[in-house]
């Protein structure tokens, strides 16, 4: 057999993949048990070196056996954060069900990159399922609709690009961002830095985002919009938008849509809701409310591969106005949607809504996760993390020596250890960084840290469904032993 038939050979693929799926097995019940394959604890990141991985790999690349995909994946495991373990509550990044996997294999191996219809129909097919579903539940009605794309900081590019386009009073995309008045945005001090970044990128400058002032629950404090505008105008700058945030990255504060929608009306300005994170409360008919009014906005993204416990990257740009994403990257929208069949219909090639030209097979992924177990297993997941980071945060305020940064709206919480006998915040802000670092070193659990209010506090993301109260039990105890360990240093 000539060197590429032996490289497609159904056989080799069949041994290879089911030798690969037992270790990938192993793996996965080792880490949702939180056990190495000896039995020992397993360290949620294990202990690395990126220069000496670099090394390591290197030398792999040149090493004839290289090419044998179990060993390789075996080392792989070895030196990845493990995401599926139960002490794993750091970013927002979940463990991905083994079915929403399995389907990206199937979109890796078909590889139908559906910029255009023909290399993708059941792909573009399955784009429009999942995005409709998404629209559903998020309140809109039949005329919306939108794209998938790589990513809740591509989306909000794409969805703030049309924005621009439908709000500037002049058309950017064909006379670029100086055929008119300076621009600007305006979003809360919380917003995601890929809001900023997005402005960047349209050409607004650093002024191009007006921050609004936030209440003491780090959610964007509409009393402030209107003197956020006349800061806006007074800087020369026509402000067309509003970003708002279900789910800070931060502290994951549901900002009050209602009120900013209101505003939006009042003053024409597009309303984006940044629901990266947070959109999968509409989910929950006990936490529905967090998300009320997110029907009334011009556009929203949301991350299947943050509460949807899909494989990276898979978000939905959802437009109440379908016609608004194809605004996104022409000029014309009637090129897009009106004229192919003499109807309102959207283009089936996907590729005009978005910056991307090929990409993965995105719904399939979704759908995979959303049909595997169910729309009722997400919602359970909704449910839990947020009732679960309730219960966190009362057991941290109850302790004596631990405050939250605020009661969180849904799974992330901060919280700061305050250890007898240390006084002072920049005291204190070392034993948040000192509790980090030892804890993550010694591979106990894996937790991130964040600034507020200029303090570090210490930043769970509770995204792991096999994360119960008994872990975070022993998170708090593990970091009263770390905080004395560093102390006695
Ligand atoms: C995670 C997140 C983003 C960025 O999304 P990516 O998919 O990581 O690019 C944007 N906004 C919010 C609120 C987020 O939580």
């Amino acid at each position: 057999m000539d060197r590429f038939r032996a490289a497609y050979d159904a056989e080799r693929f069949r041994a290879e993949a089911h030798r690969l799926v037992d270790v990938l097995a192993d793996y996965l019940g080792g880490a949702v048990a939180g056990r190495a394959r000896d039995g020992a604890a397993l360290a949620v990141l294990p202990a690395t070196d990126a220069p000496a991985l670099v090394r390591e790999w290197t030398a792999r690349l040149a090493d004839e056996a290289a090419g044998d995909v179990v060993a390789t994946v075996e080392r792989v495991l070895a030196q990845s954060n493990h995401l599926h373990h139960p002490r794993y509550v750091g970013h927002q990044v979940p463990p991905p069900l083994p079915v929403a996997a399995l389907a990206d294999l199937v979109a890796a191996l078909l590889n139908n990159g559906m910029a255009v219809y023909e290399m993708g129909p059941v792909a573009t097919a399955l784009e429009a399922v999942v995005l409709r579903w998404m629209a559903d539940r998020l309140g809109y009605p039949g005329a919306a609709g939108g794209v998938l794309t790589s990513g809740g900081s591509l989306g909000n590019l794409t969805a703030l690009l049309a924005a621009r386009q439908r709000r500037a009073g002049f058309d950017a995309w064909r006379g670029g961002a100086h055929a008119g008045p300076p621009l600007a945005i305006l979003a809360s001090e919380q917003a995601h830095y890929s809001v900023a970044r997005a402005a960047h990128v349209m050409g607004f400058g650093a002024d191009g985002v007006v921050a609004v002032a936030c209440d003491d629950r780090f959610r964007l404090a509409p009393a402030d919009l209107p003197d956020a505008l006349r800061r806006a105008e007074r800087a020369g700058r026509r402000a067309i938008a509003v970003v708002a945030s279900s789910g800070s990255t931060a502290t994951g504060a549901y900002d009050r849509l209602p009120e900013i929608a209101d505003f939006c009306e009042r003053h024409g300005l597009w309303l984006h809701v940044d629901a990266a994170h947070g959109a999968a409360a509409a989910l929950a008919p006990r936490h529905r409310a967090l998300v009320a009014g997110i029907d009334r906005a011009d556009s929203v993204v949301w991350d299947a591969h943050k509460m949807m416990l899909v494989p990276a990257l898979v978000t939905g740009v959802v437009f109440r106005d379908a016609r608004s994403s194809g605004a996104a990257f022409a000029q014309e929208a009637s090129y897009l949607f009106a004229e192919r069949a003499g109807e309102t219909a959207a283009s089936w090639d996907v590729g005009e809504r978005t910056v991307e030209c090929t990409k993965r097979m995105l719904g399939l992924i979704a759908f995979a996760a959303i049909a595997g177990d169910g729309e009722g297993l997400l919602r359970e997941f909704v449910e839990r993390s947020f009732s679960l980071a309730r219960w966190f945060s009362a057991m941290l305020r109850a302790a004596p020596d631990f405050e939250v940064a605020v009661e969180p709206d849904g799974n992330i919480v901060c919280f700061r250890h305050r250890p007898p006998g240390i006084a002072g915040d920049e005291a204190l802000d070392r034993v948040q960084a000192r509790v980090r670092s030892a804890l993550v070193a010694r591979g106990s659990f894996y937790l991130v840290q964040t600034r507020l209010r200029g303090r570090l506090f210490l930043r769970t993301a509770l995204m792991n469904p096999l994360t119960g109260e008994a872990e975070l039990a022993e998170l708090a105890d593990a970091v009263r032993v770390a905080a004395r360990e560093a102390a006695s240093l």
